[in-house]
């Protein structure tokens, strides 16, 4: 048996097991063991039913019984219903809004179930409890003894402490037969349980297959950190005997995680130091012209990112530099300096012609905006600009006129930008398509873009030899040890300052009898002039027959009731995710020019929509989004000098939904905000680490700066000493594997 086995070498599957585990991407062997638990349930503390009392959180070991659906009209949400039996008694289990509940247990079924004792004492009943099937082998265990006091101990210290085991593992695992107190729960889908985990797992997790697991991490890196060896950390992190076990376990997956994505990063860095790229002479007085002319001051963020950016680009090796700043920073003045460096400068020994940039957007109406932006910060200058969409090309300026764009065929701009006539081009992802094709492509900048990788850079080379100076900018506030790990690879400047005379937007939270009063603040923005968005978590109204049906405002719905009942004098019109870009840019258009008053959207409108005249946002729903996103979101009203307002509005008013909305009010910036969504609502939700290709395991691991900086100077220190893994050839293979499982490009 090798883990590379799959799994219907160790395990009878049914379709059912098969199609759960692929949604749950579990293919072989090794998967399984990686597929870690996401909690542990101590046995032994198990309440009996009889003399529960309202308002106890209980765990019961019972089966369950009569479990059944019903729907009630007037709540609008369906309600499970059952029992559970024990020994001392029964009690009722009552879900809401969970009706696949009562499909997925038989009656009989033993189960563990925890949640809070509700009601009156003479009719209790869980309410929302979790249930977890058990077999009845794990039953005895339950009534095991209560643990000893080392193992409290070890409990209730939380994060990831230091300390592995002083015993070896093969002592504490093998030494068998003493049943692990905890108990694995493991993310599930429909068709496999926690109970078919355990099961699973402890078939697989003998002796003979780990003895034949070589650890990719070399030992040395192990001891310096005090982890444990792969064969061991996969016992402790399934069937620990004690919490401080699986704890270190669980560091050393994270660390390991972490270690794979920096050596991916860290060879990618030491490759792209070797390439050649375009010389860029920064000192010409042209340059400083440039900066002068802009409508305003520089601030010394700008200044400073500007000296180093130019530095990059005058060092003749490719430039890699991601500029994070809040919204409203000014990034595209810094990225325009850089462009007008760039197409400054005359490709080595020629006479005519320059150096040539692109720009890339996410967005169609964001491509729009820069090209229009860039024709005004290039307006003194003698310089062809083309915009390539989707939708159609535009080349500055027209022949007619200095002061116009116009529209032009995609085969005419393609051919002035493979002569080199265009020198700047500004596009969505069209822009690096195979037929695009620049004759001295020397400048990339990608603006809210997340990753962009030597890979694409390369592609974008043709026939030079020389690769790019690629300039990443985001105003994606990530914590630091987010943007070490997805971004190992890029050298990070902070615009970290906003340009002068910015009012602090004001932000409200909203109670529900202050609704009224803020659709009235909002109308005193609108009766002056100004525009406002409505932001609401969804786009149609809920699916009654879908079990997870939210219940937030939708913008389709609540545009209607805008118009209907608060805002009919004033225009209204929606932008969401579904629309076709064509829509979106006319809507875009429309709100641009004032034709619209309310835009009531989803959060499509977060990345970089610029209306400087709109100044107020209503948020619904905002304990939906997370800090750094809703700060993101009302970014979009501070666009300009004019006060700006944003009303927060959160259907759930829990203490901690409050608190963590306050802190938008105190917080500085975005970066601290996306440190707290980091500390509070925990790593999942800063955006999902799927996107990245983290595993929830790694993601936990970026709450720990210390551990991300030693997988990090661990990593940087053996690509410099064996870049082709010839010292560790398991660690290398291993490497290959992952790296096509990172999404980061
Ligand atoms: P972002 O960093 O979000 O891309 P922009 O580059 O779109 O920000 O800049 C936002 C607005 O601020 C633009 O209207 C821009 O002209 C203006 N701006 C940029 N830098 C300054 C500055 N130093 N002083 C005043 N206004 C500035
Ligand atoms: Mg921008």
């Amino acid at each position: 048996m090798r883990l590379s086995d799959p799994l219907s070498t160790a395990f009878r599957l049914t379709e059912a097991h098969k199609s759960a585990l692929r949604t749950l991407g579990i293919t072989n062997l090794k998967d399984l063991l990686y597929h870690f638990p996401s909690r542990y349930e101590q046995a032994g503390c198990e309440a009996a039913i009889a003399g529960l009392t309202p308002g106890q959180e209980v765990v019961l070991v019972g089966t369950l019984e009569r479990l059944e659906t019903k729907k009630s009209w007037q709540r609008r949400v369906p309600v499970s219903e059952g029992y559970l039996r024990d020994q001392s008694g029964r009690i009722k289990l009552r879900w809401f809004n969970q009706p696949y509940i009562a499909k997925m247990y038989m009656d009989g079924t033993l189960v563990r179930a925890s949640g809070r004792v509700t009601g009156s004492p003479e009719k209790l009943y869980l309410a929302n409890p979790q249930l977890q099937k058990i077999a009845a082998t794990e039953v005895g265990l339950f009534s095991k003894a209560s643990i000893d006091s080392e193992q409290k101990n070890s409990m209730e210290k939380s994060g990831l402490p230091g300390a592995g085991d002083p015993r070896t593992f093969s002592e504490s695992f093998f030494a068998e037969n003493a049943p692990s107190e905890f108990f694995a729960i493991y993310p599930e889908s429909r068709g496999v349980t926690s109970l078919w985990f355990r099961h699973a797992i402890a078939k697989i997790l003998h002796e003979p297959l780990l003895e034949k697991i070589e650890d990719p991490i070399p030992a040395a890196i192990l001891k310096k950190y005090n982890l444990p060896t792969l064969g061991a950390a996969l016992v402790w992190v399934h069937r620990p005997e004690r919490l401080k076990d699986a704890e270190a376990a669980r560091k050393r997956f994270a660390f390991e995680e972490i270690f794979f994505i920096q050596l991916a990063r860290a060879r990618e860095r030491l490759q792209l130091a070797r390439e050649q790229s375009f010389t860029i002479d920064a000192t010409s007085s042209d340059v400083q012209k440039f900066i002068a002319a802009f409508p305003f001051a520089a601030t010394r963020a700008q200044k400073r990112a500007i000296e180093i950016i130019l530095k990059d680009m005058q060092s003749g090796r490719p430039m890699s530099r991601l500029l994070e700043g809040d919204v409203g920073s000014g990034k595209t003045a810094v990225a325009a300096t850089a462009l007008c460096a760039t197409v400054g400068m005359r490709p080595a020994g020629q006479k005519v012609g320059t150096l040539q940039a692109a720009y890339m957007a996410p967005t169609e109406i964001l491509a729009k905006q820069h090209f229009e932006s860039f024709i005004k910060y290039f307006e003194h200058a003698p310089i062809n600009i083309g915009l390539i969409t989707g939708s159609g090309c535009y080349k500055f300026p027209s022949k007619i006129s200095r002061e116009k764009s116009t529209p032009i065929s995609r085969t005419q701009l393609l051919k002035w930008v493979a002569n080199g006539e265009i020198p700047i081009l500004i596009g969505t992802h069209a822009l690096i398509e195979k037929k695009v094709i620049f004759k001295h492509l020397a400048l990339v900048v990608i603006d809210e873009q997340h990753r962009f990788g030597t890979a694409q850079r390369k592609k974008l080379m043709q026939k030079e030899t020389r690769v790019p100076h690629l300039l990443s900018m985001t105003a994606t506030p990530i914590p630091r040890t987010l943007a070490l790990t997805i971004y190992g690879d890029l050298d990070l400047t902070l615009l970290d300052e906003m340009p002068p005379g910015r009012k602090p937007i004001i932000t409200e939270i909203v109670k529900k009898e202050g609704r009224e009063q803020a659709y009235e603040k909002i109308r005193k923005e609108l009766v002056v002039g100004r525009q406002a968005y409505v932001i609401c978590p969804r786009i149609d109204e809920p699916d009654p027959d879908k079990a997870f049906a939210l219940q937030a405002k939708s913008v389709k719905a609540e545009a209607a009731r805008l118009k209907k009942e608060i805002f009919p004098e004033y225009e209204i019109d929606i932008l969401h995710s579904k629309m076709t870009p064509k829509e979106k840019d006319s809507v875009m258009e429309k709100f641009s020019k004032h034709e619209v008053d309310i835009l009531v959207a989803t959060s499509v409108v977060e990345v970089g929509v610029n209306v400087e005249n709109a100044t107020v946002m209503f948020i619904e729903g905002a304990e939906r989004f997370g800090l750094a996103q809703l700060h993101q979101l009302r970014g979009r009203v501070v666009r300009s000098t004019h006060q700006a307002y944003c009303y927060l509005f959160a259907e759930s008013r829990g203490e901690a939904v409050l608190k963590r909305l306050r802190a938008l009010s105190t917080a500085k910036n975005g970066f601290e905000l996306a440190e707290q969504d980091l500390l509070q609502r925990g790593p999942g939700q800063l955006g999902g680490g799927k996107q990245w290709g983290i595993s929830d395991i790694g993601m936990e691991a970026l709450r720990n700066l210390k551990l991300v900086e030693a997988a990090r100077t661990e990593a940087l220190a053996l690509i410099s000493n064996d870049e082709s893994f010839a010292k560790h050839p398991v660690l290398g293979q291993e490497l290959a594997t992952r790296a096509a499982q990172f999404h980061f490009e």
